[in-house]
């Protein structure tokens, strides 16, 4: 979670924001609207949610606790994988370097889907239905950038969204935690992010 937070946070900023920023006078407007999208979905529709285990088991209580979670929870995952092809989309390098974005969020995101499942009583059945909707809404958000000409508004929305999954939904996860290594692993993050950049661009990847 430490790594995935500093690496995806350093990857928004640095990476997606100049491009999505550059994209047309609309960009700053759709970084913020992708930004509460998820806000809206994660925290507002859905009345518990945050990342890591699930251990409040008084607050899935009510059924419909656990599903609008996942159904938050995969607006967001719709995201990440839009937020891979429209990273594609614009370079090979930044696909790669979103890719990795998404790749070290996913095991705790399917752990946190998985923990709400088991929390809220649905077994272990429950956890791996939930995961596998998690994982399809990924695959949907991939495939769904058809017109590589939408980039120009899915890039912003997405770096919206990553800047929120990190700062507001990792973060402060990651604060939670008093621990040298967990510090470290956020820095850590962030320097892989910066220096994976470098590495693709001296590989020649573009
Ligand atoms: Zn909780
Ligand atoms: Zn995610």
């Amino acid at each position: 979670m430490g790594l995935g937070a500093g690496f995806m946070l350093a990857t928004s900023l640095v990476h997606m924001l100049p491009v999505a920023v550059g994209a047309g006078d609309r960009g700053p407007l759709l970084i913020l609207a992708g930004y509460f999208l998820v806000h809206f979905f994660e925290h507002t529709v859905a009345p518990h949610f945050h990342f890591g285990e699930e251990t409040h088991e008084h607050a899935m209580d009510a059924p419909s606790a656990s599903w609008t979670a996942l159904a938050g929870l995969s607006v967001h995952a719709f995201f990440d994988g839009l937020s891979i092809a429209s990273g594609l989309a614009v370079s090979r390098s930044l696909g790669v370097l979103v890719f990795v974005a998404i790749l070290l969020h996913k095991l705790p995101e399917g752990f946190t889907v998985a923990s709400i499942a088991m929390a809220s009583g649905q077994g272990r059945r429950g956890a791996l239905r939930s995961s596998l909707v998690l994982a399809a809404a990924t695959l949907f958000g991939a495939l769904s950038l058809v017109d590589p000409a939408w980039v120009g508004v899915a890039l912003p929305l997405s770096t919206g969204v990553t800047l929120y999954v990190a700062a507001s939904d990792l973060i402060p996860e990651v604060n939670a935690i008093r621990s040298f290594r967990m510090a470290a692993a956020v820095f850590a993050g962030v320097a892989l992010s910066l220096l994976g950049a470098r590495l693709l661009e001296a590989a020649g990847l573009h």
